[in-house]
């Protein structure tokens, strides 16, 4: 069975039975015929079902938000917010799809012996998306819409943990006029899903999670000789410089860190800051951490909700006991939350060292480590002295120190006296462990396209 628990509660609130091999069966060969039926179509048809099925997805919003907050925990604000973001992302890719992808002629042709010669995006056909459960939502459009517009169908492994989000994506584009099968859900676990990549009718995978299960998906693909993009965690600087406003940085800081009660892969999770605002940094920021307001996230004022799961609630708290034990200091939180549901508090720790468990693994949840850095090499070791690589931030008012943290960071992206965040406008991926691809903008919608070159004399 799978199951849609409550994290506010711990009460099962839905329940289903995972499809059998027939089903899946089924769903793959309808994905097979609907990406046939995708590719014939024009970009002025398939944007007219994209932007019925954002229309779909404007009127449920509140539905569709309280369906997120009651599966996984996120504060009913930030439900509704994603869905916004959602049906932003369907509307820009259904402007934006053909531009994005129009074929690209060489300047001179004469010089490859042609008449004309140019390069054309195509469909790959069936993509397989694995998909984890902290934006239930969010990830999936970000991966569906750009696919459906290139002409792709998609079919969805979504997380265990949100089976009714997962079905609700399984219609969504059917009721906006797409074909039955364009975009559809296998109710699977993640035991299943290899075979579902080495299924001949599977032309490429995307996954966005943790990296054990980014190394097994990419392994698989490989071996199918199938592309795959990977979106893992990370453990971001947050890096605040001598130069830096800190009334500006600390309110940022404390959203970059608890936004989606914590669970983001491009949360800040490590604060870098400069001996000469540490204690202001450290003091201002501890304070406004240990002020958000816990509680049921489907009340508005509620800042931060549980934790999504049992299991990850524990694997943080087992972070932060770790850390404790090795010596961190606890600025605030730390200590579990006696009242029903998986919360965790706001939590920041201090002498963070290499011994610790936190100093390496990425903390999923409202857990801050704060480094004092003695300059701005430091800050820079620092920052960089992590295997993962998806977003950072800094905060400098010096223009030469932007320049040289926006060069030397080793990330998917730098945001600059701001907080990371994915804009359909911009790629978005990480270096090293964080993974490799990009999602969103023109990079997004091509990374499932084969680009073939027209030679004609
Ligand atoms: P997982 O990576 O385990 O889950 C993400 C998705 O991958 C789910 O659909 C899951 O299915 C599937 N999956 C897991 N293992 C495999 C596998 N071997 N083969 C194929 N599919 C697989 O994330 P968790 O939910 O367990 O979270 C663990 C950690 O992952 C977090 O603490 C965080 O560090 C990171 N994470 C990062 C996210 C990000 O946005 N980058 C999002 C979520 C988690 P199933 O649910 O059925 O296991």
């Amino acid at each position: 069975m799978i199951r849609s628990i409550n994290p506010t509660t711990g009460q099962v609130d839905f329940e289903i039975a995972a499809h059998t091999p027939a089903e899946v069966e089924e769903r793959l060969q309808r994905a097979s015929e609907a990406a046939a039926w995708l590719r014939t179509l024009t970009f002025a048809e398939r944007a007219r079902l994209m932007n019925t099925s954002a229309d779909v997805l404007a009127s449920d919003r509140e539905d569709a938000a309280r369906m997120m907050t009651t599966e996984m925990g996120k504060p009913i604000t930030a439900a509704r917010a994603e869905v916004d973001k959602c049906v932003k992302t369907m509307r820009f890719y259904a402007a934006h799809a053909e531009r994005f992808l129009a074929d690209s002629p060489v300047d001179d042709p004469a010089t490859v012996g042609a008449t004309h010669a140019a390069t054309r995006w195509q469909p790959l056909g069936v993509v397989l998306a694995v998909m984890p459960w902290n934006y239930p939502l969010w990830q999936v459009i970000r991966f569906a819409a750009p696919a459906l517009m290139a002409g792709n169908a998609g079919v969805l492994k979504h997380a265990s943990n949100v089976p009714r989000s997962a079905l609700y994506l399984d219609t969504l584009f059917e009721r906006g006029g797409f074909r039955k099968g364009a975009f559809s859900t296998l109710l699977i676990g993640s035991a299943d899903v290899a075979a579902v990549i080495e299924d001949p009718r599977i032309a490429a995978v995307t996954l966005t999670g943790s990296e054990p299960a980014g190394r097994s998906v990419a392994s698989i693909a490989a071996a199918h000789v199938k592309k795959s993009v990977l979106e893992l965690g990370g453990s971001d600087p947050f890096v605040v410089l001598a130069s830096a406003d800190i009334d500006k940085a600390v309110p940022t800081a404390v959203l970059a860190r608890t936004l989606n009660n914590g669970q983001s892969c491009i949360a800040g999770k490590r604060f870098i800051v400069h001996d000469a605002v540490y204690d202001e940094f450290a003091d201002k920021f501890t304070r406004a951490i240990a002020a958000l307001k816990i509680g049921d996230p489907l009340e508005e004022s509620t800042e931060l909700g549980p934790l999504s799961t049992e299991r990850g609630r524990d694997e943080l708290a087992e972070l932060v006991d770790d850390a404790v034990q090795k010596g961190a200091q606890v600025l605030t939180g730390a200590e579990r939350i006696d009242r029903p549901g998986w919360y965790y508090p706001g939590t920041v720790l201090a002498g963070i060292t290499p011994e610790m468990r936190v100093y390496g693994e990425e903390a999923f949840g409202p857990v801050a480590t704060l480094y004092r850095a003695v300059d701005n090499d430091d800050a820079l070791r620092i920052a960089n002295g992590t295997e993962f690589g998806l977003s950072s931030a800094v905060w400098t008012e010096d223009p030469a120190e932007q320049e040289r943290f926006a060069t030397e960071l080793q990330a998917g992206a730098v945001f600059v006296n701001g907080m990371s965040a994915s804009y359909p406008e911009l790629p978005f991926g990480g270096v090293k462990h964080s993974g490799f691809g990009r999602e969103l903008s023109a990079s997004g919608i091509r990374e499932f396209c084969s680009l073939k070159t027209v030679w004609q004399r």
